[in-house]
């Protein structure tokens, strides 16, 4: 692209924010609009995965992510009550010296932020989107405050999940997830170098990631427990050290660690989304992100997925002379990676977040053994780092 392009990023979460910085860096025109009244990193945990490295590196702030985060080498399940292990993916299996890292959301946006602001990009909080409209060959948007800015030659739909932008159903899955951020155990249980889950059968899940450090500078370990949306008020009734009792008699060791949860109020009930657009691009309007593609974290490539976006989005305009030549070549670069991480979390979550029996009886009895074999454990390394049909 030549000339600079007046460009509205609509949303600042991970894949807003990566967009504005790229894009402000080749020279275009970025205001960059999110409802929320300031800087808001929700969540807990988040993990990176090799494939969006490359993309942090570009970005500047893989040094931070490496040095805050921490270093995961593998992923690992138990069901209970057997205590057999039916999911151990090593980076390693991929190749030598591969890895994830395991961060406090609030570390990347940050990160992202510092970079946005170095940028001098014009970032307008309190800025809640409700709709676009196609002005001729330009993009307008309206705010919930009646407002409406317009004359913009791209607008980048980077709402997250739930996206006014987005025309698709946005029912959340049945199931999601309590999330809490709690002190590394200091058991000898714990290695802390892998996300450790622990299943009955698919109904319940909790899991522990480590994560690091957070904004204090104390190492933290993301816990979440997952539950049923029609469930979180019956949870809320239920007194808390009931709940405890559940979560221990799955995984006895989380008996310290859960000493610091004092309320239901320390857990966040984390809805979980799973849509695909099928046309992420409308004349001069592109989704990316969980705006086009949002999915269950159980696999962990969300975010990773989002600065993907943002690198192809950036490339693809830089390598076309018109927006619509380099919305077209951004889509053809990301469609095939995204679609089949779209199925590949579409089929693998229920495994995991489930009613019923026979899912995970499929998953301790065939896929457990299947996935010992070198040639799955090569796939499921590759899957999980995000490289499958990832391209260059
Ligand atoms: C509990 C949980 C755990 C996760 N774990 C992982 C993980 O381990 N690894 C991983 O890769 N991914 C993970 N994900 C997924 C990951 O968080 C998302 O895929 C990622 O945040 C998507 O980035 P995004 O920028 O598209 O959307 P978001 O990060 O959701 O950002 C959307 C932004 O748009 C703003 N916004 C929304 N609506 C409006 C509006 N109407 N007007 C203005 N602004 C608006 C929001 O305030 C927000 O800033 C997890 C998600 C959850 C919920």
């Amino acid at each position: 692209m030549s000339g600079a392009l007046n460009i509205a990023i609509a949303g600042g979460g991970i894949a807003g924010l990566a967009s504005a910085v790229l894009l402000a860096r080749r020279g275009h025109k970025i205001t960059l609009f999110d409802k929320a009244p300031q800087p808001l990193p929700v969540g807990s945990g988040l993990i990176m995965q090799p494939s969006s490295f490359a993309v942090m590196q570009q970005l500047g702030i893989f040094d931070e992510i490496q040095t805050k985060g921490q270093r995961l080498e593998r992923l690992a399940g138990r069901v209970l009550p057997s205590g057999k292990s039916v999911l151990d993916v090593s980076y390693k299996a991929l190749h030598q010296g591969a890895y994830g890292i395991g961060i406090q959301r609030d570390v990347l946006y940050t990160a992202l932020l510092q970079q946005a602001i170095a940028e001098k990009i014009d970032i307008c909080f309190s800025a809640e989107i409700t709709a676009y409209e196609q002005d001729g060959p330009e993009g307008a948007i309206l705010f919930a405050d009646g407002n409406r800015k317009e004359g913009y030659d791209l607008v980048v739909n980077a709402l997250g999940a739930q996206s006014p932008l987005t025309p698709k159903q946005r029912r959340p899955l049945a199931f999601g997830a309590l999330w809490a951020n709690l002190p590394v155990p200091k058991e000898g249980w714990f290695m802390g170098g892998g996300l450790e889950q622990r299943y009955f059968k698919a109904e319940k899940m909790a899991g522990m990631l480590p994560t690091g450090k957070n904004s204090n500078g104390e190492q933290t370990v993301a816990f979440f427990w997952s539950l049923q949306h029609k469930d979180y008020a019956k949870w809320r009734a239920t007194p808390l050290a009931e709940w405890k009792r559940e979560v221990i008699a799955l995984w006895p060791q989380l008996e310290t660690s859960l000493q610091a949860l004092e309320t239901h109020d320390d857990l966040i009930m984390a809805k979980y989304f799973h849509r695909t657009l099928f046309q992420p691009v409308a004349q001069s309007l592109i989704a990316i992100g969980d705006g086009w593609h949002a999915a269950s974290p159980q696999l962990g490539q969300g975010a990773n997925m989002a600065l993907l976006d943002a690198a192809a989005l950036d490339a693809s305009l830089a390598k076309t002379n018109t927006v619509r030549k380099g919305l077209a070549r951004f889509f053809r670069k990301r469609r095939l990676h995204v679609y089949s991480y779209q199925i590949i979390s579409w089929l693998f979550t229920p495994f995991y977040q489930s009613t019923g029996n026979f899912l995970p009886l499929l998953r301790d009895k065939i896929a457990a053994p299947l996935s010992r074999l070198k040639l799955a454990q090569k796939l499921l390394a590759a899957m999980v780092a995000g490289v499958l049909m990832k391209g260059r």
